[in-house]
């Protein structure tokens, strides 16, 4: 994707010079002519990186970013100050305020490019690390940490929302019966049906093992259950091989929405694993619900 600069000065010209030298780059340039449409532009946008004036009427560059730095929505923003002011003083705070990079007018062309590459190339590696922090190595689904933080957002959130917890049966015997590196197979292969069986955005984890957690945003009960469903034919339908031999899992399903469960995430999360441990109880391969007080056994299994 092609990746975006946004830059904050108050002179027309400097606009249009960065403009003409940094196209070759490749990236998309972003103008904003004062302070707070600077700000408003980098909540608004969350651009690749700041190129930020020093002096403008109003309010000064390190007060903008002062600003960007303590708002969660753009603190990560990388901040390279463009300015006249040469002391080491002045370079020396714009680096304590959090800027990656300090480039004094007038520049050269070629080492601002530089300076711009060598910041873009930071920030690309750092959005990779982040997105690597939340995502399973196997399946690629989302992993325990950004499941614990999602559910405590959707428990915050005013919609009710709900959650399902998916765990293989009797996978133990399948790794002693085939080995692990089927295991590992039939892991992956479950992780398939539950992305299948959401919405992009929506968040299919591997809570740990053998186990998988999909939290529907905004969706009732009744949705969620038609969504586990979902998952148990898809996974019934699978056919894994093993040298000679067909491996055939099944998963057991609880649900639970915060509708019925209320506004803990460790309550949701309770609830939610006794009706998957009904589930296992009443003979594995079926959806239980969690209803108030108790589970019920989804009529669709
Ligand atoms: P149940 O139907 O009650 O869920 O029985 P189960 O055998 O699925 O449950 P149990 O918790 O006894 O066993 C889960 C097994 O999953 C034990 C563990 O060795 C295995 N396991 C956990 N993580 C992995 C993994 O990444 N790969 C493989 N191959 N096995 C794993
Ligand atoms: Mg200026
Ligand atoms: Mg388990
Ligand atoms: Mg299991």
């Amino acid at each position: 994707m092609q990746q975006r600069v946004l830059v904050i000065d108050d002179s027309p010209d400097i606009h249009a010079l960065l403009e003409a030298r940094l196209r070759p780059e490749g990236v998309a340039i972003l103008h904003a002519h004062s302070p707070d449409e600077g700000v408003a532009m980098a909540r608004a946008q969350r651009p690749d990186l700041i190129l930020l004036d020093v002096e403008m009427p109003g309010r000064s560059g390190f007060e903008v970013c002062a600003a960007l730095k303590s708002d969660p929505l753009t603190d990560a923003l990388p901040v390279i100050f463009l300015t006249g002011l040469q002391t080491t003083y002045d370079k020396v705070r714009g680096f304590d305020l959090g800027a990656v990079d300090y480039v004094t007018k007038p520049f050269e062309p070629a080492e601002l490019r530089a300076r711009v590459r060598a910041a873009l190339r930071t920030r690309r590696l750092l959005d990779l690390l982040s997105t690597r922090a939340s995502v399973d190595g196997l399946t690629g689904l989302y992993n325990r940490a950004w499941f614990d933080r999602r559910l405590a957002e959707l428990c915050a959130d005013a919609r009710p929302s709900s959650l399902l917890m998916i765990d293989i049966d009797r996978f133990k015997s399948i790794n002693d019966q085939h080995g692990h590196p089927v295991g590992d197979k039939v892991i992956v292969a479950v992780a398939e049906c539950v992305a299948r069986a959401s919405r992009p955005a929506e968040g299919a984890c591997r809570y740990g093992g053998e186990e998988f957690a999909l939290l529907l945003e905004g969706r009732s009960l009744r949705e969620a259950a038609r969504v586990a469903d979902e998952v148990l034919t898809t996974v019934r339908a699978l056919s894994l091989r093993a040298g000679a031999a067909e491996v055939r899992p099944t998963v057991s399903i609880g649900v639970g929405g915060t509708a019925e469960l209320g506004r803990d995430p460790a309550a949701v999360l309770a609830g939610v694993d006794r009706a998957l441990y009904a589930a296992k109880r009443g003979g594995r391969d079926r959806v239980v619900e969690s209803v108030s007080g108790g589970t019920a056994l989804h009529a669709g299994s």
